[in-house]
């Protein structure tokens, strides 16, 4: 089967597009035919060794298919069964196997495309809105990177919820859309001072909850941009990881909160997976909940996927379209 994959973790030009034996699904797994493969800043940390697995390193955690065959022992779905998943590596190919319990079923009505793109980026942002900090009516959140693939769903997300949101973006028309998808206040971080944006905006208090994705650039400003005791979410690494702090910082800048989470962790387990999911795919199906998908690629092109990701061309979600 074709497949991209690295071997050694480095720049666009390590990226592989070759075959590789197809998988076999073992106990508790199912062999997916994929149709389409979702792109996320996950796959460059991967690609790039900043997040650290075997050569050869398949690339890609999120995708839509349909079962082939099952292992031993598999309950949840059966050959034929349509299915999307994320948090399971190597879905840059034509098959993967993935442990069953992760696999959701696709509504009736929906493509494959719009369920790959839902998966990753949508569960995030259902975590990070609805457990890492549940937003409550009239609370206020900063959002990095709004018009990226997180972003657009975090901003309607925190707005069905009624929050207000402050949406930083990297030029006007990413403002644009970030707007168009509900944020009160738009920011371009790259010539404006976000932090005193989310101060004027909340008289001088501060923010609620930050939601960074960029971290190195932005992370000590997104600490000045809260409130006392409001909770700093640093779930990204876009412009680089964040480096060291103090936890003495945390009580200077106002007896903040700290995390640092990830959706393995807030995906671990099925009745979670299918909350998070089952709530996305209902959203979308009354409308609620928009996707933008605006950028399909065909698989062997995955390394121009990354350029584009990587060089801020690009916003809402970019796919790979396998079969
Ligand atoms: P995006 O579509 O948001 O793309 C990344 C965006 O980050 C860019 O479009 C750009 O937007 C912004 N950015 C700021 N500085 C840089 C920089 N130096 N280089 C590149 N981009 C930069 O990607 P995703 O939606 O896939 O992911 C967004 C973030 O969320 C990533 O950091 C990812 O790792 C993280 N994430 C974390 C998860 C978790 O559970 N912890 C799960 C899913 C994603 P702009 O031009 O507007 O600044």
């Amino acid at each position: 089967m074709k497949a991209v994959f690295v071997n050694t973790p480095g720049g666009v030009d390590q990226l592989q597009y070759a075959d590789l034996p197809k998988p076999t699904p073992a106990k508790g797994q199912a062999l997916v035919k994929i149709a389409v493969s979702g792109v996320n800043f996950i796959d460059v940390y991967f690609r790039t060794g900043l997040y650290k697995a075997d050569a050869p390193i398949g690339l890609g955690m999120e995708a839509a298919g349909v079962v082939e065959a099952v292992g031993e022992g598999v309950t949840e779905v059966k050959p034929g069964d349509r299915v999307a998943y994320a948090m399971a590596r190597g879905s840059y190919a034509e098959y993967a196997v993935v442990p069953s319990w992760q696999l959701v079923p696709i509504p009736e009505g929906l493509d494959f495309e719009s369920a790959a793109a839902t998966m990753l980026q949508g569960m995030t942002a259902h975590y990070l809105t609805h457990s890492t900090w549940p937003l409550k009516a009239a609370e206020t959140c900063l959002v990095h990177a709004a018009a990226g693939g997180v972003g657009l769903l975090l901003v309607q997300i925190a707005k069905m919820l009624g929050a207000k949101v402050i949406a930083t973006v990297g030029s006007d028309e990413k403002a644009e859309l970030a707007k168009a998808h509900g944020a009160d206040l738009t920011v371009v971080y790259t010539r404006e001072d976000f932090q005193q944006a989310a101060r004027e905006f909340t008289g001088g208090k501060g923010v609620d909850v930050v939601y960074d994705s960029v971290g190195a650039s932005t992370f000590m400003k997104s600490l000045d941009s809260l409130r006392p005791r409001g909770l700093m979410v640093t779930f990204g690494n876009a412009s680089g990881p964040v480096p060291e702090i103090a936890p003495l910082v945390l009580n200077q800048k106002g007896s903040l909160f700290l995390t640092r989470p990830t959706l393995a962790h807030y995906a671990a387990t099925r009745d979670e997976l299918l909350w998070r999911s089952g709530d996305l795919f209902r959203w979308l199906g009354e409308g609620k909940l928009k996707l933008r998908i605006e950028h399909k690629y065909p698989l062997a092109s995955a390394a121009k996927a990354h350029t584009d990701l990587e060089s801020r061309k690009t916003t809402g979600k970019l796919l790979l379209l396998v079969d």
